[in-house]
């Protein structure tokens, strides 16, 4: 199977509150995005990296990852105004045919189990979007005041999402629109199915001061290991 990635970092995130984007931010000695991208690597060191990150940025990268002796191979790319333009022009930079994974940038601790599952299951039923069930308890908002809904008919969506190649590409032709919050939902517009599978709770989404602390504890118990 040919497979590609496509890591997204072309959002310009204000909530972690720091003057550097958070996906440069150094978690246990590192930037964010190299244990992002090194997670990829290390799954298949042969697959094509492409990353995303805005366009002022890739200066800023480039001397970080001279500066950190980084040597992981990945292709460069500048995003857009939207997840869907950011994710688009990587997708045109993609060479592969086979299986193609979209990424969060902000998601390092993605596991080796992980990827592999994704990979696999899209290759199986054309694509594979990992999730993992809801632990709080829920309420939704309406005009009189709130009310409980049932949790358990509900997932929360992570990454890295997988698809056939020619499925994204064709999915791609589609005009944007702002309910495209991921490529899954790009996908089930243009026909598809969404196939959904389990995801991994460590996996998380790095948005906020918190979350950088969480992580850096997970790592911390696993030294030399995301998985
Ligand atoms: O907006 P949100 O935080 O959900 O963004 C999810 C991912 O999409 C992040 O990795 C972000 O960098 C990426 N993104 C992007 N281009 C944009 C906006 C967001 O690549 N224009």
């Amino acid at each position: 199977m040919e497979r590609s990635t496509i890591i997204v970092a072309g959002g310009r995130g204000k909530r972690m509150g720091t003057a550097i984007p958070k996906q440069f931010l150094l978690l246990n000695g590192k930037p964010l995005l190299c244990w992002t991208i090194d997670a990829f690597h290390v799954f298949d060191g042969k697959m094509e990296i492409v990353l995303v990150l805005p366009e002022e940025q890739i200066p800023i990268w480039k001397s970080l990852c001279i500066g950190h002796g980084y040597l992981t191979p990945h292709q460069i790319v500048a995003g857009g105004a939207e997840r869907y333009h950011s994710v688009r022009n990587g997708l045109a930079a993609v060479h592969g045919e086979g299986i193609v994974a979209v990424h969060d940038g902000v998601r390092p601790l993605v596991s080796t189990a992980l990827i592999a599952r994704c990979f696999d299951a899209a290759q199986e039923y054309g694509n594979a979007t990992p999730v993992v069930p809801v632990k709080p308890s829920v309420r939704e908002l309406t005009p009189s005041g709130s009310r409980s809904i049932d949790r358990n008919g509900f997932r929360l969506v992570q990454t890295p999402q997988c698809f056939r190649t020619e499925v994204l590409r064709k999915a791609f032709e589609l005009p944007y629109d702002p309910s495209f919050t991921d490529e899954a939902s790009l996908i089930e517009r243009a026909g598809s199915i969404v196939h959904l599978v389990e995801g991994d709770e460590v996996n998380i989404k790095i948005t906020d001061q918190v979350d950088m602390r969480i992580a850096e504890a997970l790592l911390d118990r696993a030294p030399g290991t995301t998985a």
